[in-house]
């Protein structure tokens, strides 16, 4: 096994792989940009799936510690037409994709690991791959450290990837403008009513509104629609509020009251992908794993558990003598088994942004949820 280390990026990919390489007694290294776990607000819930990310959080070792913070009872499905009609209902919570909230889930990752193994404050600008196998990180204050392998973990803007691949992530046209209401049960109980204990959409003119519960009384929710990426850049919250609030102004007063009383603007959110099925060349000492290989649209709901398989499959291949020979091995069993999923989110995501997203979307949810009930137009 390799005996130094490197995962650039310390969020859900690099600390499972970290995680388990470290149980393991394998020596790692996590290079993390960010000064420290409360540098930023971490973001929403995610699904964890009973197939991939648990799988991986079990070879981690971290199952009875995942079960403490996964919500089994947030796994409903919900759709609105613009106009705020209840239009499908699934309550069922069988599912085995118990939601989780993201910072819940980075801490728990932390927390299984030893102080010193996490570095933060490391803004690694590249990486240089050397004639012996062996590969450089390149740091943001001009400094360098030799690794056996450096894996790169880094998200959608990966600076280890452009070793590997010349391609960069492209701009679906829709934008993800993120926005949280807190103690909801209490403040806006209508509100609480509406969003429900799940994954709740609502979609029209190309445009919608994704709401999910997190834990905490906290709704989170995203303003989506096509448009540039920047369209608020510089904007206050209030701005940007005001600026939602009449972009939506024909939608039900129900659903625009999610902006109207939301407490703060957390991020605007660009969807972006690689081209699905995107090979990188192999380059001894350096390989990716999560959105820095194959960033893909979030209407899979694959992203994150991508991040974590990868992490579990890539941390079995470094447990081995041979992992030299069996890297590429890996790389192309991840991009095989990213490929379908991937375009699959990718034109599921166009698809319910285009003006007749709604007519489509309805469709897919009474497929992919036969139990569910569906209710007429008002
Ligand atoms: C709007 C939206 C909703 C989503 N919803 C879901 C969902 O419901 N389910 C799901 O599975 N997925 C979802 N995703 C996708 C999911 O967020 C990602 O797939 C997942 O976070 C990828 O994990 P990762 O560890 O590969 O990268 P990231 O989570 O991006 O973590 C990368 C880490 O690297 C660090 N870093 C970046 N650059 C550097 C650098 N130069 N030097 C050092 N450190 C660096 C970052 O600070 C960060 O901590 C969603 C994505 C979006 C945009």
């Amino acid at each position: 096994m390799p005996s130094r280390i490197a995962i650039v990026g310390g969020g859900p990919g690099g600390l499972t792989l970290a995680r388990i390489l470290h149980q393991n007694g394998v020596s790692v290294t996590v290079l993390e940009r960010e000064s420290s776990f409360i540098y930023r607000p971490q973001g929403g819930s995610l699904d964890i799936h009973g197939d991939s990310g648990q799988i991986a959080l079990a070879k981690a070792g971290l199952t009875a510690e995942f079960q403490r913070i996964a919500r089994y009872q947030d796994q409903e499905g919900r759709l609105y037409d613009k106009q705020g009609t209840l239009r499908f209902l699934e309550q069922s919570t069988e599912g085995d994709r118990p939601e989780v909230d993201r910072g819940h889930l980075r801490q728990m990752l932390l927390d299984s690991l030893p102080d010193g193994i996490v570095r933060w404050n490391q803004h690694v600008m590249g990486v240089a791959p050397q004639q012996d196998g062996t590969c450089d990180v390149l740091f943001a204050d001009g400094s360098r450290k030799r690794y056996d392998l450096v894996v790169g973990a880094d998200g959608t803007w990966s600076k280890v990837r452009p070793a590997l691949s010349a391609a960069q992530p492209e701009y679906s046209g829709i934008a993800f403008v993120e926005m949280g209401i807190h103690d909801i049960d209490r403040r806006h109980p209508a509100i609480a009513e509406l969003v429900g204990h799940g994954l709740t959409f609502a979609l029209g003119d190309g445009m919608g509104l994704l709401m999910h519960r997190d834990a905490n009384a906290h709704i989170g929710f995203y303003a989506a629609f096509n448009g540039p990426v920047d369209v608020y850049a510089g904007k206050s919250d209030a701005e940007i509020r005001n600026a939602l609030l009449e972009k939506f102004a024909n939608w039900g007063s129900n659903l625009t009251s999610l902006i109207a009383q939301s407490d703060d603007v957390v991020a605007v959110r660009g969807i972006y992908w690689l081209p699905p099925g995107h090979r990188r060349k192999h380059v001894p000492g350096v390989t990716l794993i999560g959105d820095a290989a194959h960033v893909m649209s979030p209407f899979g709901g694959d992203g994150a558990n991508f991040a974590l398989q990868d992490a579990g499959e890539l941390a079995e291949v470094l447990m081995r003598d041979d992992w030299r020979e069996r890297l590429p091995e890996f790389e192309e069993a991840m991009a095989a088994r990213c490929e379908g999923p991937a375009a699959m989110a990718n034109a599921a995501i166009l698809k319910a942004f285009a003006p007749d997203g709604f007519e489509h979307s309805f469709a897919t949810m009474q497929q992919l949820m036969p139990t569910g009930t569906v209710f007429p137009a008002k």
